[in-house]
């Protein structure tokens, strides 16, 4: 068994456990930052490390294009090649290969890609897909699906649930790495009976955990929201749930009373990017002139590297001068946000009083 919960809240369906990979423990609610291609926008990994980052997500088909799998295997494996201690997941590329950047044709078969790198034209099938996060030999592999993005027809939604659903069943067939958990994905857009269908048939099949995919992609958070209960509705409690790209504190607040288990985004690390800072009574743009002779703290009892130096005129001061270095100091102060309102989650369903945190925390959270 890979996911064990050891608490579960008397007022809502969140709950706390341990997900357990070849690599790590990891206990659960978690956040999984972006390392896209062996490293974060702005931060190292011994950074992350010392956010308290126990687990990240990268991108199985940028790394089979760079630095690609034979010099993987050469180094043993991902994790050994950057030094990471911790748990890896990897996503099959089904997100990026929606990029019009990057896409050619999609069908049955699979999908036909150019690599950004130099134009060159890649096949990936749902079973080579696989075969290729098992060489990376990730903690937590993700099933090649089919996302549509948002505004697309509801016809272009149910094409894309039967294909995922069917790539689902081809990728058990070809997993076989015992050391490697895999994942299988909901579709569906916003739309209760293909979330239904979606969740329904994809918790059917042997998967180690489910992801909930293809939200965060522009519809509205009314809609979103409604799409996560309708494909959670359908999948057994005791699995672990993964939602996919969902990174706003107010959404993860959400979807942990939901029982939503494992999130990643680059919300937090692209809004830090643009001079957005987290706090507890919501976002900061630290661009504003009020911050100009403001010598506080982004939030004064926040331990992360920011924090526990800088006051907001040295951040408004860096920003306004476009340095590159603020860029890293925000982002170190966002991740560590995410990961300290989980650790506080993770307390609070542990002492039973998750349902009047997250009241607190949304109330005092201002958009
Ligand atoms: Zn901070």
């Amino acid at each position: 068994m890979c996911f064990t919960i050891s608490k579960k809240d008397k007022n809502t369906l969140a709950r706390t456990g341990v997900l357990k990979t070849k690599h790590a423990e990891i206990k659960t609610p978690f956040f999984m930052p972006v390392v896209t291609k062996g490293i974060a926008k702005y931060l190292t990994l011994d950074q992350l490390e010392k956010l308290n980052t126990k687990c990240f997500i990268s991108n199985s088909y940028l790394l089979y294009l760079k630095p690609g799998e034979d010099l993987l295997k050469k180094t043993k494996d991902y994790h050994n090649f950057i030094n990471w201690k911790g748990g890896i997941f990897t996503d099959s590329g089904g997100f990026q290969l929606k990029n019009p950047e990057f896409m050619i044709k999609i069908n049955n078969k699979g999908v036909w890609f150019r690599s950004p790198f130099n134009g060159d034209k890649h096949f990936m099938s749902p079973e080579r897909v696989i075969k290729l996060q098992n060489n990376i030999s990730s903690d937590v592999a993700m099933i090649l699906d089919d996302m549509q993005d948002a505004h697309k027809t509801k016809k272009d939604y149910e094409i894309a649930v039967n294909r995922t659903i069917d790539w689902a069943k081809r990728a058990i067939k070809v997993h076989k790495n015992k050391d490697q958990l895999l994942f299988g994905i909901v579709q569906g857009g916003i739309y209760k009976d293909l979330r239904e269908k979606c969740a329904k048939e994809i918790n059917s099949l042997p998967f180690d955990g489910i992801a909930i995919g293809g939200l965060a992609l522009g519809e509205s958070k009314e809609n979103m929201h409604k799409a996560i209960d309708y494909s959670l509705e359908h999948i057994d409690r005791g699995k672990i749930k993964y939602l996919m790209g969902v990174g706003s504190p107010e959404d993860i607040i959400q979807a942990i009373g939901k029982g939503v288990d494992c999130f990643d985004s680059i919300y937090p690390t692209k809004m830090a990017r643009h001079g957005i800072l987290f706090t507890r009574k919501g976002p900061i743009n630290i661009k504003k002139a009020i911050y100009k002779e403001n010598f506080e703290k982004v939030e004064k009892d926040c331990d992360c590297p920011c924090c526990k130096k800088h006051t907001l005129a040295y951040l408004y001061h860096l920003y306004r001068l476009n340095e590159p270095g603020v860029k890293i100091l925000m982002s170190m102060h966002n991740i560590r946000f995410i990961h300290r309102l989980i650790e506080e989650a993770r307390k609070k369903i542990k002492e039973g009083n998750f349902e009047s945190f997250q009241i607190d925390f949304l109330k005092n959270y201002k958009i």
